[in-house]
């Protein structure tokens, strides 16, 4: 068996992980890598420098990482009870290891002293990594006094226990509400599939009729289609309460304190570590300046699309011939979407099947890129249906490869996502070749039918095939910010969303669509019609991700311990600023906003809107230039894909663009401002 992407590198052999020899493998590798820790440490003094000390940390990383990936893989993608036991018993012990090497003094010294010895001189991944580095041992407390250094890491504790507690309320006030229904004409409108599923749920309950659950599919399911008025409102409250002061959210759940319990500790740790905000100290590891600088840029978006969005929604009342609360919103959306479009996905779902669409994009890759994706065979995988791609480069060269596994089935969590499997390394005595897993949950074909995507599908695979090209075509050689490691969060999402602007492209959708049956392309109204469809409603939608956005930076950008996080206020003011849609007084999101309070958003939820700034200004460069413009995309990836965390954002941004990024693009994209151009929106 050729396991090999290139002569050096040597992919996992998925089929050899036995679950009861993890957790021994990784305790011993743990230990290992904890005594040659030590003994890097203890080498260290004249001679300390990258080389010496540096590398051989990265080293450490890639072990743990090429022992752990795989299995942490699996997990997500083939799991089994065993399997899942010795992947819970694992993570305690990775976690440990991973906060004592972030909070290792020693090394945070290291790597100053090392610092200090190359001062300007040395390669720019090596700046670069020293630079990063240290300045997450900073954010980590590392280099504080004694006292105030137990008291971050205490901090860190209660935080990471409150913002599971605040997870844990949202799932149970779900958990704790369900409606009965029996009267038949209340459930008109409700797709065949979630009533099913409720009739299930009545019928293991022992009632009549159909029993409803509050979790995502159903509640989103129930407002976009159910004609009943008073179910999507009754919904529409359980949902916009859940976790809260409100009724019907049981008061055991309410999250009110913790809310303000996690902003006041976030608050301080900022402090201890020198920052005037909470928002401050998120913003030092992301591409935005400062503050103000994206608080100035949310404004301006919200300026521009709120006129726009208004319109929307009186194109929309106007259309339901009536005033719209909240909870009619998607129902009436979805029906003049019907109206204006007439794209179904039974329409499109034919024209797509996926073989046609990946060929489709290895072809765009080959003519953009110079890039030949050729299938290798004899590879171990974990699941029949698995493909193992090696890239080939103009010259021939393999520089890297990627597992597609493509299908849903049971085992397999749900979503679709990229992941590191190797990462590349290159120094002497050290080579490795970049690796990556690209994994969706498209329907399986059945005996007659291939798999037929709809144009959404086609839109997730092309976005995580841009994170796989951010990752497999690196020319970074230090793991630790090569591919998407070291890019700021605010930016790892515009090689990915950049990647999506191609399946919309009027030259590359004849390139990915065809009958199944008969190989006919997509009838130019059709394409028409789904081109247009893009930018449906996108003002509203817009708006209601500033609201978001704004309300969180503000949240964490003010906070005062002696004042509390004046949550309400804050969000009066931006709604009134921003928001188009009026909320009903109880309506409580925040209490539910797990992104920010439970995830690792917290003065981050702008990364969304910021990245796709960035994404839809490289893509214009396109617009202008030509879709296929070979030129373009060889200086997009040299300036943007293969830098990884090696180049400050803005810096390979502008080397792409030449200039900074520009709002216009997007709001040209979203049908905020006219289209210019061919290839705009039509
Ligand atoms: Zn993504």
């Amino acid at each position: 068996m050729s396991n090999s992407p290139d002569a050096n590198g040597s992919l996992p052999s998925f089929s050899s992980i036995k679950p009861e020899e993890i957790e021994p493998a990784i305790t011993r590798l743990l230990d290992d890598n904890r005594s040659r820790l030590n003994d890097i440490v203890a080498a260290t003094g004249a001679d300390t420098d990258f080389e010496h000390s540096i590398l051989p940390l990265e080293e450490l990383g890639s072990a743990l990482h090429q022992a752990w990936a795989p299995v942490s893989h699996l997990h997500g993608v083939a799991n089994s009870p065993e399997l899942r036991e010795a992947y819970n018993r694992c993570l305690p012990l990775i976690a440990r290891y991973e906060t004592e090497i972030s909070q290792d003094e020693r090394i945070c010294k290291l790597f100053q002293d090392v610092a200090k010895r190359i001062d300007g001189t040395g390669r720019q991944a090596e700046r670069r990594l020293l630079e990063l580095g240290l300045r997450d041992f900073h954010l980590a407390g590392v280099d504080l006094p004694t006292a105030e250094k137990r008291r971050f890491k205490e901090i860190a504790e209660e935080l990471s226990g409150l913002q599971a507690r605040f997870e844990q309320n949202v799932l149970d006030s779900m958990a704790a509400w369900s409606h009965h229904e029996t009267n038949s004409k209340h459930v008109s409108g409700i797709p065949a599939v979630n009533l099913e599923q409720a009739r299930d749920a009545a019928a293991n309950a022992g009632l009549e009729g159909w029993l409803f659950k509050l979790d995502q599919p159903s509640y989103v399911a129930v407002v976009t289609h159910a004609d009943h008025r008073d179910l999507r409102r009754q919904f529409y409250r359980a949902w916009a309460t859940r976790a809260s002061d409100q009724e019907p959210s049981p008061p055991e759940f309410d999250n009110s304190e913790i809310i303000e319990q996690i902003l006041r500790l976030r608050h301080e740790a900022a402090d201890l570590v020198g920052f005037a905000s909470y928002a401050e100290y998120s913003l030092a590891s992301k591409m935005a300046e400062s503050v103000d600088e994206v608080m100035q840029f949310l404004d301006e978006l919200a300026t521009r699309s709120h006129e726009k969005a208004a319109e929307e929604l009186s194109q929309l009342e106007r259309f339901a011939g009536q005033a719209l609360a909240a909870w009619d919103i998607a129902y009436y959306a979805e029906k003049l979407r019907q109206d204006q479009y007439a794209v179904s996905d039974a329409e499109l779902r034919p024209y797509f099947p996926l073989d046609r669409v990946l060929a489709g994009l290895f072809s765009l890759v080959e003519r953009i890129y110079g890039l030949r994706i050729e299938h290798v065979d004899d590879v171990d995988v974990w699941e029949t249906d698995v493909r193992y791609h090696r890239i080939v480069n103009d010259d021939g060269d393999v520089i890297g490869g990627f597992y597609t596994d493509l299908f849903a089935r049971p085992q397999k969590r749900s979503g679709a996502w990229m992941d590191e499997c190797l990462n590349r390394m290159d120094w002497p005595g050290v080579q490795q070749a970049p690796v990556a897993h690209l994994v969706c949950n498209f329907a399986r074909p059945t005996t007659s039918t291939p798999s037929l995507l709809n144009h959404d599908e086609v839109l997730t695979l092309f976005h995580e095939f841009g994170h796989t090209l951010h990752h497999v075509l690196t020319r970074v050689p230090f793991p630790s910010v090569a591919g998407i490691n070291g890019v700021p969060w605010d930016a790892v999402e515009l090689p990915s969303q950049f990647m999506e602007n191609f399946a919309w492209a009027p030259e590359v959708l004849p390139m990915i669509s065809g009958h199944y049956r008969t190989g006919d392309p997509l009838p130019d109204e059709t394409l028409q019609r789904l081109r247009a469809s893009r930018v449906f409603h996108a003002a509203m939608q817009m708006v209601r991700q500033l609201e978001f956005s704004l309300f969180d930076l503000r949240l964490h950008g003010e906070y005062d311990p002696a004042r509390g996080s004046r949550l309400a206020r804050i969000l009066e003011d931006v709604r009134n600023r921003v928001a188009v849609v009026r909320h009903p007084e109880y309506n409580r999101f925040a209490h539910a906003f797990s992104h920010i309070f439970g995830g690792g958003y917290a003065a981050g939820y702008y990364s969304y809107k910021w990245a796709e700034v960035l994404a839809a200004d490289a893509w214009s460069a396109f617009e202008d230039g030509g879709t296929m413009n070979r030129e373009l995309a060889e200086r997009f990836r040299q300036e943007i894909l293969e830098v990884g965390g090696t180049v400050e954002i803005s810096d390979a941004f502008a080397a792409f663009r030449g200039r900074a990024a520009q709002l216009e693009p997007l709001l040209r994209q979203s049908g905020i401002l006219p289209a210019t151009g061919s290839a705009g929106p039509v």
